[in-house]
C-alpha cells in the first residue's frame, strides 16, 4: 500500500498536471468505488475547477472550487494514470476524469475508493488521525511522548495510523533498519540515544524516498522515469534471504504484531 512518500510523490506531481484545470467530464465504471451515486458524484464534480491538491497520512485531497473535496484512498493495488487517451496503460479503469484532452484515470480501486466530501465531513473523517510526520509541532520530545503512551512495539506503533499517520508497512521496516533497531523493540526499552535515531531516520528515510519517486510500480504519465526510482532502494522490506547492505548478515522475515516485518539480526538490536 502507498505510503507517505508514494501519496506525497503523486501530490506534487499531481498539483502539477491539474491545478486550477476544470473537470471536463467524469467517468466512472465502478459505482462502489464512490460514496454516492454516479449522478450525484458527477454533478458535484463536473465542471469544477480543482483549487488544491494536498495530502494527508496516505490520502489524497483535492479540493474543488466549491470547497468539496475528493479524497482518494488507493489502499492495496490502486494506482492513478495521467495522459491522453491514447496513452492509458491496458487496464481496467473504475473511474476517470477529463481535463480537456487529458485524462486522470483511477486503477485498481478494489479495496482503495474516491469519496467526495463536504468540508465538514472531511474534518469528521480525518478526527482520527495523528500527526504528519514532518509536522513541527512533532518534536523529538513529543515524538517520544506519543508512543511511549501506548503499548507496543515500533512496528505496531509506527504503523498506527492514530499515532503519527502516513507511515505503513513498508516504511515502518526501512525506519527501524535506518534507526539500527529491531522492528519488535517497546518504546520503554529505547534509550535517549536511539529515540535521537528512530525520530532521524523517520524524517531522512520519508525524504530519500520522495526524492526518488516512492516505490511504486507503474509509471504517473508517459515518459514518466521518476516514480518508483525507491523501489530497488528498499534495504529490508521484501528482501528476505538478501545480505544487509550495512553489515552482510542475512536479511529475516517475521511476524510482529501481526504484521510482516523484514529486519536485520546483524545490525538491528
Ligand atoms: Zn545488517
Amino acid at each position: 500500500m502507498p505510503e507517505w512518500p508514494e501519496m506525497e510523490h503523486y501530490r506534487k506531481m499531481l498539483e502539477g498536471k491539474i491545478h486550477n484545470k476544470r473537470v471536463t467530464a467524469v467517468q466512472v465504471e465502478r459505482e462502489r468505488s464512490l460514496n454516492v451515486s454516479i449522478a450525484e458524484f458527477t454533478n458535484r464534480v463536473q465542471g469544477q475547477h480543482i483549487i488544491a491538491v494536498q495530502r494527508r497520512a496516505k490520502m489524497l485531497l483535492m479540493i474543488l472550487e466549491s470547497n468539496e473535496v475528493m479524497l482518494l484512498h488507493l489502499m492495496l493495488g490502486g494506482w492513478i494514470f495521467y495522459g491522453q487517451d491514447q496513452e492509458k496503460p491496458n487496464r481496467t479503469i473504475q473511474v476517470q476524469l477529463a481535463f480537456g484532452e487529458q485524462q486522470l484515470y483511477f486503477i485498481g480501486l478494489r479495496l482503495g475508493y474516491l469519496h467526495i466530501f463536504t468540508p465538514a465531513e472531511l474534518t469528521t473523517r480525518l478526527t482520527e488521525l495523528g500527526p504528519e510526520p514532518f509536522d513541527p509541532a512533532l518534536s523529538l520530545s513529543a515524538f517520544k511522548q506519543r508512543l511511549e503512551q501506548r503499548r507496543g512495539t515500533l512496528k505496531k506503533l509506527l504503523t498506527d495510523q492514530a499515532m503519527i499517520s502516513g507511515i505503513g508497512n513498508c516504511y515502518s521496516d526501512e525506519i527501524c533498519h535506518a534507526a539500527r533497531l529491531l522492528p519488535s523493540r517497546l518504546p520503554s526499552s529505547l534509550t535517549n540515544e536511539e529515540w535521537f535515531n528512530l525520530y532521524e531516520s523517520m524524517h531522512v528515510t520519508l525524504l530519500d524516498a520522495l526524492q526518488a519517486g516512492g516505490y511504486m510500480d507503474q509509471a504517473f504519465y508517459a515518459g514518466d522515469l521518476l516514480t518508483g526510482g525507491y523501489n530497488h532502494r528498499c534495504l529490508v522490506y521484501d528482501r528476505e534471504g538478501e545480505l544487509c547492505h550495512r553489515c552482510g548478515q542475512t536479511i529475516i522475515r517475521n511476524i510482529v504484531s501481526t504484521k510482516k516485518s523484514f529486519c536485520c539480526i546483524g545490525c538491528q538490536r
